[in-house]
């Protein structure tokens, strides 16, 4: 019985012509070939043989056996061929379905991120979602973006300026957040507070949900993965800020093969910022070492002492070469001591200090 197939109403004549047109549009029909494994399929390849009168070409062969695994072709029942549009019904929803699903995916693979929270053309304002004391008079300040993936737009390294309203003036600073560009939806400022200092004072007494203006992104060092077989890191204070930009974006790169060396200077223990952290990264990663010196050591104390000096930098840096770079950061009489001050203007300057007494090069060094 051939129920409802054009098979029994009006039987082929299988010409090639319409070989290829029933090819074609065998083609074109969704869901080939669509099993339905009640009815037998008709034996269209011997049909087709019997009425061609010869051996079918093996183009023909595959059409043939297409057409006789195609319900189209098959002998349904009134029941089975219900069933199977109600079937192909189904499938065809969850088959556009899937097709809604990967092309949003898609989409969102291909779709542009959303755009840097900052802007160096304009003060935007963030909130602040937790404060943490980290030393006596330094707190780590987190502030919240737009929305969970919006980044900060703040490529490594680089820091930014806050404006406020202090005493009824205008003031602005610069700071430096310690989480990398690839943090999403929130940053970190790390910031120490000075008795007299208008801004530092102004930052650390916020409360979460209070907000505060911000511009840059403002490049310093601009870090490329890899650039160099070692970098040498020395810090003073809040002048960790720009290293931890540094060393958060090589060691969270595992292709980033780079030597990292941090000598970090404080008066006391209670003053290291972060030292636990630091500890954690050093212990974590073999290419990253951290060694600190207090001017103010308590007893049993096994780092180094004392302002740095040649001796200290010689055991913690790498030496002189153009495969190395030396990082400075750190109140301007330690910055003037290690590579030689800044320019008024903040520009590099010329070397001086240390390590240009160690054999360093201008293009050795990098002052922040
Ligand atoms: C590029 C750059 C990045 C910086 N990033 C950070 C950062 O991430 N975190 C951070 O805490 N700071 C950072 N600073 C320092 C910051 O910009 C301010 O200078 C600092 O917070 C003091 O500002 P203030 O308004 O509180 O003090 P001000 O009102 O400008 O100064 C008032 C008084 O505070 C005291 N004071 C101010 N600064 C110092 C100092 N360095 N040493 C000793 N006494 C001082 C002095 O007594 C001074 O007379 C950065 C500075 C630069 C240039």
């Amino acid at each position: 019985m051939l129920g409802s197939s054009p098979l029994a109403a009006a039987p082929v004549e299988p010409t090639a012509a319409k070989v290829a047109e029933i090819k074609a549009k065998l083609l074109q029909m969704p869901n080939l070939p669509f099993k339905f494994p009640e009815a037998p399929p008709v034996d269209v390849e011997s049909k087709l043989k019997a009425q061609f009168g010869r051996e079918l070409t093996l183009e023909e062969t595959t059409v043939a056996r297409a057409m006789a695994t195609h319900p189209f072709f098959m002998e349904l029942t009134p029941d089975q061929e219900a069933k199977r549009q109600e079937l192909r019904a189904k499938a065809s929803k969850s088959i556009n379905e899937i097709g809604q699903a990967r092309r949003e995916k898609a989409l969102a693979l291909f779709a542009e991120p959303p755009a840097a929270a900052l802007s160096d053309k304009e003060y935007r304002s963030f909130p602040v979602t937790s404060v943490l004391d980290v030393s006596p008079n330094t707190k780590l300040i987190k502030f919240k973006l737009p929305t969970p993936n919006t980044p900060l737009g703040l490529p490594v390294a680089s820091c930014l300026t806050t404006r406020a309203v202090i005493d009824g003036k205008d003031e602005v600073r610069p700071y430096t957040p310690i989480s990398t560009e690839d943090t999403l939806g929130e940053f970190d400022l790390l910031i120490k507070s000075y008795p007299d200092g208008k801004m530092s004072k102004h930052i650390t007494s916020l409360k979460v949900g209070d907000s505060l203006d911000f511009k840059g992104p403002f490049p310093k060092f601009p870090y490329e993965a890899n650039s160099k077989k070692a970098i040498g890191m020395v810090a003073g204070g809040t002048g960790i800020t720009p290293m931890l930009q540094v060393i958060k974006k090589v060691l969270a790169n595992p292709r980033d093969k780079t030597e990292l060396r941090l000598i970090f200077a404080n008066e006391t223990e209670a003053d290291i910022l972060l030292k636990a952290e630091l500890d954690g990264l050093a212990q974590l990663y073999p290419n990253f070492k951290v060694y600190y010196t207090l001017t103010n050591p308590p007893a049993g104390w096994t780092g180094f002492t004392g302002y740095v000096n040649k001796t200290t930098l010689a055991s913690v840096l790498p030496p002189p070469s153009d495969e190395h770079i030396i990082l400075v950061c750190g109140p301007d009489g330690m910055l003037s001591a290690v590579s030689g001050p800044k320019t008024k203007d903040r520009k590099q300057g010329e070397l001086g200090g240390l390590l240009k007494d160690m054999g360093f090069t201008a293009e050795q060094v990098y002052k922040f």
